[in-house]
C-alpha cells in the first residue's frame, strides 16, 4: 500500500509517510487506498482481545511492518499503562447511547490511544528506512498533548521528547502532571509568553536550519508527534472496529447494521479515523461532528463554506476542541475532490490567502451524505453534564458533553434511531472543576483549587478519582527549566548537553 500527499507529491511507503510527518509539498499523508474488511473478518473481531483487534486492523494499513513488529509495538502502547483490560471499554448512557471511553490511558484522555503507540511506529519508520539517529520530537502544548507525549516517549529507546508550554497558560494540574514525568528521554520548559509564542518558537527551531546541524553533531534528528501525522490517526481507526465489535458481543447490534458515531471535534483527527473504519468496510452510519462555540465545522457541514476570517476565537470549557483550523480537515477534502491534489492545495491556498473556501457542489453533496453536524454553548455543556448524571448516571467531562448534547439534539430533529455511540474523549476528573460545577452548581467549586474539586466530585458522586490526579499534589517536581520566548533553541540544546 502507498500514501498519496494531499497536495500530489510521490507516493512514498506508510513508513516513510510516519517518519517524515507533513509532506514535502506541504500536504498530509493518506491511504491510496483502503483495505477491505468483510464480515467474517469483523465478526471475527468479537472474541478478540482489544491489543488482537488493533493487530488486525494495523496489519492492514500498514503493510510494511511485520506482524512481529507490530505486535510488539501494540503491546507496549496498550498494557500496564492503561487502568482497565478492555482499553477502550463501552458503557451504556441510560438506553438512548453507548459510550466509547478513550480516556483510561495514562494521561485520562484520548491522545493517548495514539501517541502511546506511534514513539514504536516512529522508531520502526526509522530504522525501515535507514535512519539511525536518535528521534528528537519538540512539541509545544497548551496542555494536554504535551503530558500525553511526554508519557509516550517516556523511556522508549531511540527517542527524545521536549515539550514546551506557556509558563502561566496552562492549568495547576496541567503544568503539575508535566513538570513531575519521569524517564531519561523527557524534557520539560516553561516559556515566557503564551501558547502562540511557545508554538512560533517550536516552528522556528523546525526550520532553522542551523539546529537541525546541531542536532545531526549529536547524533539526533527532528520530529513531530503532531497530528497531522498519519501515526497518530491511524491508530485511531482501530478503536472504531472496537466498538462495533463490543455492540455485536453485547447483542446491541447484528453483524451489518450501521452504526452512527458522535465524535467532540477540534483538529478533526478523531473523527476522520471513523470514516476511515467506513472506508475499510466497517458498517458507519452517520459521523456527526460535534463542536463548541468555536463551530466553523458545523457551518462548513451546513454549507459547504469553511469561513474563518472575521471569526471570533472562544476560549471555552472544552479547550481541547477550541480550534479555528481543523488541520486533518485537508484530508476529508482530498478525498471528496476525488483525490485531486492540485484541487486540494488550491483550496488550502485559498483559506490561507482569504481565511476561507467553498467547496463545489458534488463535494459538498458527498460531505453531507456522510457527516452532519451540531453545537452547543458553554450553558448548553454544563446542562448535558447535569442532565446525564441525574437521568443516566453517567458522569461525562467537557468534551463528551459536547457530543452527547449534539447527538441528543441530532436524534430529536431527525428522528434517525440508528444505534448510536457518542465518543469519550476525557475523564470527567481531567476537568474536574467544570463537572463537579455542573453538577453541583457554581458554589460547590468556590475557592478550591483543581485537586479540592476532584476531591468534591468523588465525595458527591461516589465514582473513582484516578490515581493520576489524587498522587498529583504530592509527587516530586523533575523539570524547572524556563527560558524566554526568543531563547527556545538554546534552551533545548541546554537541556540535552
Ligand atoms: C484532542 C481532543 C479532542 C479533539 O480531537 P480532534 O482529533 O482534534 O478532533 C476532543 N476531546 C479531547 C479531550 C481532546 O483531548
Amino acid at each position: 500500500m502507498q500514501m498519496f500527499s494531499t497536495r500530489g507529491a510521490q507516493a512514498v511507503t506508510p513508513s516513510m509517510a510516519i517518519l517524515r510527518g507533513l509532506a514535502p509539498d506541504g500536504g498530509l499523508y493518506v491511504p491510496a487506498e483502503f483495505p477491505e474488511f468483510t464480515r467474517e473478518e469483523i465478526l471475527a473481531m468479537v472474541p478478540m482481545s482489544y491489543q488482537e483487534r488493533a493487530l488486525a486492523v494495523l496489519s492492514r494499513f500498514l503493510p510494511d511492518f511485520t506482524r512481529e513488529e507490530l505486535e510488539q509495538a501494540i503491546a507496549g502502547a496498550y498494557g500496564t499503562g492503561f487502568d482497565c483490560e478492555a482499553v477502550a471499554p463501552m458503557e451504556r448512557v441510560g438506553s438512548w447511547a453507548h459510550a466509547l471511553e478513550l480516556w483510561h490511558g495514562p494521561t485520562l484522555a484520548f491522545k493517548d490511544m495514539a501517541l502511546q503507540l506511534l514513539p514504536y511506529l516512529l522508531t520502526l519508520s526509522g530504522k525501515k528506512n535507514g535512519e539511525e539517529r536518535e528521534v528528537f520530537i519538540l512539541v509545544a502544548t497548551s496542555g494536554d498533548t504535551g503530558k500525553a507525549a511526554l508519557e509516550g516517549f517516556l523511556d522508549v529507546p531511540g527517542t527524545r521528547c521536549c515539550v514546551f508550554y506557556p509558563k502561566d497558560g496552562v492549568s495547576q494540574a496541567q503544568r503539575l502532571q508535566m513538570v513531575t514525568t519521569g524517564g531519561a528521554n523527557t524534557h520539560v520548559i516553561a516559556v515566557e509568553g503564551n501558547f502562540d509564542d511557545a508554538q512560533t518558537g517550536v516552528k522556528r527551531i523546525f526550520s532553522d536550519p542551523a539546529f537541525a546541524e546541531a542536532m545531526d553533531a549529536q547524533g539526533r534528528v527532528l520530529s513531530s508527534a503532531n497530528s497531522i501525522n498519519f501515526g497518530r490517526l491511524v491508530p485511531q481507526v482501530v478503536y472504531y472496529f472496537s466498538a462495533y465489535a463490543d455492540l455485536l458481543a453485547e447483542g446491541a447490534i447484528e453483524m451489518g447494521d450501521k452504526v452512527n458515531f458522535c465524535v467532540p471535534t477540534g483538529n478533526f483527527g478523531d473523527i476522520l479515523a471513523a470514516d476511515y473504519a467506513g472506508k475499510a468496510g466497517l458498517p458507519v452510519g452517520r459521523l456527526i461532528c460535534a463542536s463548541n462555540e468555536n463551530n466553523v465545522l458545523t457551518d462548513f457541514i451546513a454549507t459547504g463554506v469553511y469561513d474563518i476570517s472575521g471569526r471570533p476565537f472562544y476560549k471555552t470549557i472544552s479547550p481541547s476542541m477550541d480550534i479555528l483550523i481543523s488541520s486533518n480537515l485537508e484530508r476529508l477534502l482530498f478525498d471528496l475532490g476525488g483525490c485531486d491534489g492540485e484541487k486540494t492545495a488550491a483550496l488550502m491556498a485559498q483559506l490561507k490567502a482569504e481565511g476561507r473556501y467553498q467547496v463545489d457542489a458534488d463535494m459538498l453533496r458527498k460531505l453531507q451524505a456522510r457527516y452532519a453536524a451540531g453545537y452547543v454553548d458553554e450553558n448548553g455543556i454544563r446542562a448535558e453534564i447535569a442532565r446525564t448524571w441525574r437521568e443516566d448516571h453517567y458522569l461525562m467531562d467537557t468534551h463528551t458533553a459536547v457530543a452527547s448534547a449534539v447527538l441528543r439534539a441530532y436524534i430529536e430533529k431527525t428522528g434517525d434511531r440508528t444505534p448510536s455511540v457518542i465518543v469519550s474523549t476525557a475523564s470527567p476528573y481531567k476537568f474536574g472543576a467544570a463537572v463537579l460545577e455542573a453538577v453541583a452548581g457554581e458554589t460547590a467549586c468556590g475557592g478550591k483549587d483543581d485537586f479540592a474539586c476532584c476531591e468534591a466530585l468523588s465525595a458527591l458522586t461516589g465514582t473513582k478519582e484516578p490515581a493520576q490526579i489524587a498522587q498529583l499534589p504530592a509527587m516530586p517536581v523533575r523539570h524547572t527549566a524556563v527560558c524566554k520566548k526568543d531563547e527556545m533553541a538554546q534552551a533545548v540544546l541546554n537541556a540535552v548537553k
